[in-house]
């Protein structure tokens, strides 16, 4: 559906919407929005709605504060209600909108940006990035206050069905909810983990994707919400069991048509294909702090539970960074299982297209393949087939992120100097702190 301000002027009219919510992303991923009533939705559609950018994580500015929202029409849906007494006063829609200064320009800290950036740079080399994504969440009692507590609201495990799983229905709602946004719901099942579950919907192209998945987001806080559950996209929230990740499928496509598929070369792909891989996989410590941010995330990067720990690729591995999925023809992709649904989603995708596209340019011939569980591999043979090792915590991730000069540039100084500083807050404050694991190994002992 292509909307002028007029049409959607109109629109908004026909279907009775009060309310509009701008939106837009800030650095750490943390999606905001202003919402303006019916008398102010001509002003809002001119892109003359401002806010003060010094009070948005990391969009602070020396020259100036005053930023503008320019919605892209494109992103418009209408919410569903989501409680009773939703609608009353008149529905709720929104647009996600880019940012820019007083004068026209975009903002070079927006997030949203970043990724158009690599979009238009895939573009000029004649391609298109699709991505499908698996997002992963636990659901987690409330206690009588309201405040989430660390104790699932169920017991069951991989695939399993109602009673042992009482997510169904919560499962089927949000689904419902979000068809009725116009996503197109590919599957919904429990995952391995007590209380953990996954929906996938349809790959889209990478700026739609991105813009779905914060929709995506809010959509299943929203509704674990009215059922007195919380949602959390925390990467590893209980030690000891699968935590939550974001697997990104990527492709590129040119004319139409599925750039790494090759039926005559190896593994069935292109030349393209295998130089995206290379450059995904030579990036990959350089774009973890963006794909992994938190200081949790490098909690669920160990061993034993389906989450990459090593550099390498495989065609049928999951133990593997890239999983190459069996599907050739207009399905090739490469399963990128990194990512992790705390990342900030226009970076993490920016990031790797980046790296993809740098591996392209330069040509980059991947290692092996690794046909085996890299798990079980000694760590003689892990050497010996060159497989390198993803950061262990959130400061190294971050070391690697400053030498890296492909994803450095891709973000752009003003995105890479904020978010280096907030994650190195985040990490000072962490190890300031005195865990529990320290006094339970240590008081007694010592
Ligand atoms: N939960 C796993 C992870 O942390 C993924 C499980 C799966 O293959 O879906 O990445
Ligand atoms: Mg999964
Ligand atoms: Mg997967």
């Amino acid at each position: 559906h292509i909307h002028t301000p007029q049409t959607l002027l109109n629109t908004l009219s026909a279907e009775d919407v009060s309310f509009l919510r701008l939106q837009f992303t800030d650095i750490l991923g943390t999606t905001k929005n202003v919402e303006v009533p019916r008398s102010q939705f001509e002003k809002a559609l001119r892109g003359d709605v401002t806010f003060d950018g010094s009070a948005v994580e990391g969009f602070t500015r020396v020259e100036e504060s005053d930023m503008l929202l320019t919605p892209d029409l494109s992103t418009f849906l209408i919410y569903p209600p989501f409680s009773a007494g939703d609608g009353e006063r008149g529905r709720v829609a929104r647009l996600i909108c880019d940012v820019t200064l007083p004068d026209g320009t975009p903002f070079e800290g927006d997030p949203r940006r970043v990724l158009q950036r690599q979009v238009e740079r895939a573009a000029g080399l004649g391609f298109e990035m699709y991505v499908g994504t698996e997002p992963e969440f636990f659901l987690f009692e409330r206690d009588a206050s309201g405040r989430g507590v660390p104790i699932t609201h169920d017991k069951a495990g991989y695939f399993d069905l109602a009673p042992i799983d009482k997510g169904e229905r919560i499962r089927r709602e949000i689904a419902h909810k979000l068809v009725g946004m116009g996503f197109e719901i590919e599957a919904a099942h429990h995952e391995v983990a007590p209380g953990q579950h996954e929906i996938d919907f349809r790959y889209a192209p990478a700026l739609e994707a991105a813009d779905r998945i914060a929709t995506f987001k809010f959509v299943v806080k929203r509704v674990a919400l009215e059922y007195g559950l919380l949602a959390s996209f925390l990467p590893k929230p209980i030690a000891g069991v699968s935590g939550s990740g974001m697997h990104c499928h990527l492709s590129l496509f040119r004319n139409g048509e599925n750039a790494f598929a090759q039926p005559e070369g190896e593994y069935g792909l292109s030349d393209t294909a295998r130089y995206f891989i290379a450059g995904l996989l030579e990036h990959a410590e350089g774009m973890a702090a963006i794909t992994n941010p938190l200081v949790n995330s490098y909690k669920r990067l160990v061993p034993g539970f389906e989450a990459p720990v090593n550099v390498a690729w495989s065609t049928t591995n999951r133990s593997a960074l890239i999983r190459i999925p069996a599907k050739r023809g207009a399905s090739t992709r490469a399963e990128v299982r990194m990512p992790d649904p705390s990342c900030n989603p226009y970076l993490a995708l920016a990031a790797m297209l980046a790296a993809g596209l740098s591996g392209i340019e330069e040509r980059l011939e991947p290692p092996p393949a690794i046909g085996r569980n890299i798990f079980r591999m000694t760590v003689r043979e892990k050497r010996h087939h060159r497989i390198r090792e993803l950061p262990t915590d959130l400061r190294e991730a971050v070391s690697e992120l400053e030498k890296d000069a492909v994803i450095a540039r891709a973000l752009g100084d003003h995105v890479l100097d904020h978010f280096v500083a907030a994650k190195r807050a985040e990490w000072a404050e962490y190890s300031a702190t005195v865990h529990a694991w320290e006094l339970e190994r240590y008081l007694d002992l010592i």
